[in-house]
């Protein structure tokens, strides 16, 4: 076997032990939040949802199955080293990783494909798994966000284009009737993804991206993350409540990521993660080496 066919094994088969896995725990962050959220609320109701959602975590582990039956549509979020040696095997390594995890996890078939209305049986399909790229200059590494996209955190998505003279009032506006109207169904306590741009599809792909951040970080920009701050705290007064049951501390959080607009344009995308959230970050090195960056202690 070549080097080069040697490198694409390893990868492939690190990526597929890592789709397999990552349905299996929450990230650090987000089992932290969790765990601070059950502490500060304490409703009978509250009590409830959250001893149900820490046991289910807990046999999920002991077992080694998926804690949601919903294992979703694998998305992968990539910061691709300009250097990193696997580029041209990117997608077909990736496809063959989730055919792989698949049947290891196992996972939930879900890829159904358009027009067709078939399900590939696989998790694979036309563009599926997704993958949204960034090249990294000058790097030799790969930085790896993967996604489960559940059925009811996929299902609140929207986005928009404001008219400009709206200003960022509407943008506001935008992200709390989304989430009034449709995030119930994502299973709450939610992890809201914000994307502002001058268009529909950028909006949308950074509101995604937003959620490939841990809970609790916030936007580098001082007037974002200040806006991250206030629109958090304004969700967590409308009362959606863990389970969607009613009750205080309807968000983990709310991440917005941004890209520069046209002056005629204001566009805002809403993405929304589910208590469930599962969402794993892996650096992979040239030789294949690897650390797991959302699950620390973790061996694949
Ligand atoms: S919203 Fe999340 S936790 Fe709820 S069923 Fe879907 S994937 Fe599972």
């Amino acid at each position: 076997m070549s080097d080069q066919a040697q490198l694409v094994e390893r990868f492939t088969d690190v990526m597929a032990k890592f789709t397999a896995f990552f349905g299996k725990r929450l990230p650090d962050d987000v089992y932290e939040k969790l765990e601070e959220m059950r502490r500060v609320q304490k409703s009978e109701l509250a009590e409830l949802i959250y001893d149900a959602m820490f046991t289910d975590l807990d046999m999920a582990k002991a077992r080694n199955v998926p804690f949601c039956q919903d294992t979703g549509v694998i998305q992968y979020h990539i910061e691709l080293g300009a250097d990193f040696p696997i580029r041209n095997e990117l997608e077909a390594c990736l496809k063959e990783a989730v055919r792989r995890a698949t049947k290891a996890a196992p996972l939930r078939h879900n890829a159904v494909q358009i027009f067709d209305e078939r399900n590939t049986g696989d998790n694979t399909g036309h563009r599926i798994p997704w993958i949204d790229l960034e090249i990294v200059p000058n790097s030799t590494d790969a930085v790896i966000y993967a996604y489960m996209a559940g059925g009811g955190c996929s299902l609140p998505g929207a986005a928009k284009v404001l008219m400009p003279v709206e200003g960022y009032e509407a943008v506001v506006q935008f992200i709390f009737d989304t989430i009034c109207e449709r995030g119930v169904n994502a299973c709450p306590p939610l992890l809201v993804g914000v994307g502002i741009a001058g268009s529909v599809e950028v909006a949308a792909t950074l509101s995604k991206r937003a959620l490939m951040r841990p809970v609790g970080s916030h936007n580098s920009n001082a007037r974002a993350a200040e806006f991250e701050r206030m629109v958090e705290e304004g969700l967590n007064k409308i009362n959606i409540g863990p389970g969607g049951l009613t009750g205080e501390l309807s968000v983990m959080g709310v991440n917005v990521e941004q890209a520069a607009r046209h002056p005629s344009c204001l566009a805002v995308g809403v993405s929304v993660g589910c208590w469930g959230h599962r969402r794993a970050a892996i650096r992979l090195h040239a030789d294949m080496s690897y650390e797991l960056l959302s699950h620390k202690g973790v061996e694949l």
